[in-house]
């Protein structure tokens, strides 16, 4: 895709990076070995979203003398999409152990790909002032459109995407409806299938890391809804008709 049409998306040049995606993307690596490959990859990513926030100085003393040092100035909040979000957090938390973990449950109807919201105890004022949402597939944007229209609603003063893949969909309609979310990647591949499945990405994310196959809608062989298939085609038009 072109890059330079989204100047808020920062995929991921580190060699570490892109060893570890094609670990995560490979079908015979089991849930164990994956779920381990998300955390790391998390970390590194996380490390280059938080390359901009800002700090203020202070003293430390060290054993033999005061010098000056800094920390982290804005209060930062993670915000997994459940469920396969989940998997990001405890990295995110190692890099900043101070970080408030928030939920908003948004799940994606199977057939419109709609966001549909089912959980949100956010309190009334915010407390944090950048808040990261963690998502590994940027695959629609209409999860992360939804969750980033919560989270300024609520009062966040930035918010950042961090995901390991998008799709160039994904990235289109997240940036048309909030040009000012950074989007952190490891990835951006080809495009959605027809069933809204990022390909050709690593299948779905959630039943990858917590073993979960049964469901019909990951098998390769599922019928797509004409619904969902037509949903996926209005966001390549966007796509291919936006400057
Ligand atoms: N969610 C996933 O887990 N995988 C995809 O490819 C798209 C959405």
């Amino acid at each position: 895709m072109d890059a330079a049409r989204f100047p808020n998306l920062h995929v991921s040049q580190h060699p570490l990076v892109a060893h570890k995606l094609a670990l995560l993307r490979d079908r015979a690596t089991e849930p164990k070995k994956f779920r381990e490959l998300v955390r790391e990859l998390s970390w590194l990513l996380g490390y280059e979203a938080m390359a901009d926030l800002t700090t203020q100085p202070i003293t430390v003393e060290t054993p033999l003398e005061p010098t000056a040092g800094v920390e982290l100035e804005p209060k930062v909040g993670l915000v997994p999409v459940l469920r396969a979000g989940l998997g990001m957090v405890d990295a995110m938390l190692e890099l900043m152990p101070s970080a408030e973990v928030w939920h908003i449950g948004l799940y994606r109807d199977e057939r419109t790909l709609k966001p549909v919201e089912y959980y949100n105890k956010l309190p009334d004022a915010a407390t944090v002032q950048v808040c990261l949402i963690l998502d590994p597939m940027l695959a629609t944007g209409g999860s992360s459109s939804a969750t980033v229209d919560i989270l300024k609603q609520w009062g966040a003063a930035r918010v950042k995407q961090v995901s390991l893949i998008a799709a160039p969909e994904g990235v289109a309609t997240l940036s048309a409806a909030h040009p000012d979310v950074d989007i952190h990647v490891a990835a951006v591949d080809r495009a959605l299938n027809d069933r809204g499945y990022i390909v050709p990405g690593l299948g779905d994310a959630g039943d990858r890391q917590f073993g979960t196959f049964a469901g019909p809608s990951s098998e390769p062989g599922h019928d797509p809804a004409d619904e969902t298939a037509e949903v996926v085609r209005r966001l390549q038009r966007n796509l291919a008709s936006e400057p």
